[in-house]
């Protein structure tokens, strides 16, 4: 049976780690939260008072923390700790950088390790339909892959260390742009008279037709599931949206990818948290457009 040390029990390494005690694996936590460590033994993992000692013995050590600096610090601890072999699966939204960096450490410390972001948030962590993106060679793929699967709906190899967090960047700078333009098209749709279930119905089945659109719809009516029909709770936070555009318009700084909308849809965000807003729902932009949140 295989032995996962799990770092980060918050809203998505919990749910994430108990999918792997469902799947049979044998789980070791630790978190800085009691409350996050009582929450995994409640579902039959086992708690553990530090880095340290949640990680010794295990074969596969995940980490799903809040940020580079963390990763980076709780990573010095996990190589003094990890026993000969295993292997290392960062599941953290950090830059590109960083998750190269650490990396590299843990293979000249002897062990292989990918990055593999998640895209899906809190329900898709709880259903176990994470889409994973994954950075490092192919080998250490191949071994995270099946340790993986019961969280992933998706799991793709994105190529070398740090091309995970790559996709990662990439795919939230383009969601934060397409959601700006769908709502765009609704504040000014309604400018015109026009009903938002009737632009829906024309544009889902037309050319502007995209996830914003079908599946998170920020206009209230047409998509129920969506955050807009609960008053733009969260879903995925405006805050989180932010510190990913952070990460990607670094990633475009360090390249010299010319990269305007993601910058300006960073600036548009940027002016929500700023009002107060970071705890809605980043599709609530449609309000913060019209001069309405
Ligand atoms: P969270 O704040 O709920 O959880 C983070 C957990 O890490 C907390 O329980 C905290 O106590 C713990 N922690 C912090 N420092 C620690 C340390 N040194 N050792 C052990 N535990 C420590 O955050 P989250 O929403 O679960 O997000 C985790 C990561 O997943 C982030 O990088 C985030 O960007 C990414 N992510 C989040 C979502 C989402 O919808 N929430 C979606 C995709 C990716």
């Amino acid at each position: 049976m295989t032995t996962v040390a799990f770092i980060g029990l918050g809203n998505m390494g919990l749910p994430m780690a108990k999918n792997l005690v469902s799947g049979g694996m044998t789980v070791r936590g630790f978190d800085l939260s009691a409350d996050a460590k009582a929450g995994l033994q409640e579902a039959g993992g086992q708690a553990f008072d530090s880095v340290h000692d949640a990680v010794e013995g295990a074969d596969v050590v995940i980490t799903m923390l809040p940020n580079a600096k963390i990763v980076e610090a709780v990573y010095a601890d996990v190589t003094k700790a990890a026993k000969d072999g295993a292997l290392f699966i960062d599941s953290s939204t950090i830059d590109v950088a960083t998750a190269r960096k650490v990396a590299d450490r843990a293979h000249h410390a002897g062990f292989e390790m990918v990055d593999a972001p998640v895209s899906g948030g809190v329900g898709g962590a709880a259903a176990g339909t994470l889409a994973f993106m994954v950075g490092g060679s192919a080998e250490a793929f191949e071994r995270a892959k099946p340790v993986l699967e019961p969280m992933a709906g998706k799991i793709v190899h994105c190529g070398q260390a740090g091309n995970g967090q790559a996709a990662k960047a990439c795919n939230n700078m383009l969601l934060a742009i397409s959601m700006i333009g769908v709502s765009e098209a609704f504040n000014l749709g309604r400018a015109l008279g026009l009903d938002d279930q009737t632009f829906f119905d024309v544009a889902s089945n037309a050319s502007g037709q995209c996830w914003s659109l079908t599946s998170y719809c920020p206009a209230p009516g047409p998509v129920p599931t969506a955050p807009s029909n609960n008053d733009y709770n969260p879903g995925f936070a405006t805050a989180l949206m932010l510190k990913d555009l952070g990460i990607a318009m670094d990633a475009a700084g360090d390249t010299g990818a010319s990269t305007p909308l993601g910058a300006l849809s960073r600036e548009i965000y940027k002016a929500m948290d700023e009002a107060g807003h970071g705890g809605k729902d980043f599709s609530a932009v449609i309000k913060h457009l019209a001069g309405k949140l």
